[in-house]
């Protein structure tokens, strides 16, 4: 079977393709980062000092595990699994959050990892992520502790509320991909199939799903579903209207994360993650333009599937 598979189809399976972020020629570092728009809080930081934490007051909650760049010497690297950091994911995210800030008057929730991948992988098993070193123990609990309080502070204000999971990928097609824990072959059930709640119960948006008035094949590939807003303002992302996955096409389909924090197991938020490329994050300028076009798409998003809209009590 191998055989018949491009070569780089077999590499990106064997790097675990399906679950996580592929390696990438890329750049690695993070260029400084623009000015916000607003003033922005001072973040709060964890006791190992490797994660912060930016507090909010919107039902959105934004984390960024893969593009930390410190390697302190007392924690060993990694020597399984990926370790290839996510350029320009945190600058992107920051971006998301002032152009969310911006538009709706109120903050998101953003934890950051600023410990690098080859430490620790904030977005796999705790085993595989840190190798059962004491320090990286610590550092991926204080992550996902962060991540946890920030949903409970959202679910303290608002019924329901989304979990953002924000990663960079470097695959040849140049699209955004929105992860939901569905298979790719569930991508390709039809509406009826997508329709039925096993295949709803299986996604990291099953509350969601079970809360909106469209169906969940709408609310996956569909005009208003997360993919097609953003199809409409500009941004190509899979799945939606416009992109399918055909056969052998690369598509990273969520990890951890949005398992341990979407709402596929448990009462908590409803949990997506996004793979971005290159081209919608490499600079400053594409950064901006991503992150308006996702708060423009949630705008939609929340008013048309949660019932819930974003903006400010005064109607801002
Ligand atoms: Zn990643």
């Amino acid at each position: 079977m191998l055989a018949d598979m491009p070569r780089w189809v077999c590499i990106l399976l064997a790097c675990g393709a399906l679950s996580g972020c592929a390696p990438t020629a890329q750049p690695t570092t993070s260029p400084a980062q623009p000015a916000a728009t607003a003033p922005t809080p001072a973040p709060r930081q964890s006791a190992s000092g490797y994660i912060r934490y930016w507090p909010g007051e919107l039902p959105i909650v934004l984390s960024v595990p893969h593009d930390g760049g410190l390697e302190p010497t007392d924690i060993p690297d990694r020597t399984e699994g990926v370790t290839v950091r996510d350029s320009y994911a945190r600058a992107l995210a920051e971006a998301i959050r002032d152009a969310l800030t911006k538009k709706f008057g109120r903050a998101p929730h953003l934890i950051v990892c600023e410990l690098s991948r080859k430490k620790v992988d904030g977005n796999r098993e705790l085993a595989g992520a840190t190798q059962g070193h004491p320090r990286a123990v610590q550092v991926w609990q204080e992550y996902h502790a962060f991540i946890d309080e920030a949903e409970q502070a959202v679910r303290a204000r608002s019924a329901h509320g989304l979990y953002l999971d924000i990663h960079s990928h470097g695959h040849p097609i140049k699209r955004m991909e929105i992860g939901y824990l569905l298979k790719p072959a569930d991508l390709n059930l039809s509406d009826a199939a997508l329709n039925t709640n096993a295949v709803r119960d299986r996604s990291s948006i099953r509350a969601l799903g079970g809360l909106t008035a469209s169906g969940f094949a709408e609310l996956v590939r569909g005009p208003t579903s997360l993919g097609g807003l953003l199809e409409a303002r500009g941004l190509a992302a899979l799945p939606s209207p416009k992109q399918s996955l055909a056969p052998g096409d690369p598509y990273f389909n969520g990890a951890y994360d949005i398992a341990a924090h979407g709402s596929r197991d448990r009462a908590q938020l409803d949990g997506i993650q996004l793979e971005v490329p290159l081209q919608m994050r490499g600079t400053a300028a594409q950064r901006a333009a991503t992150a308006q076009a996702l708060a423009d798409a949630l705008e939609v998003y929340f008013a048309k599937h949660y019932g819930q809209p974003l903006a400010t009590p005064a109607g801002r």
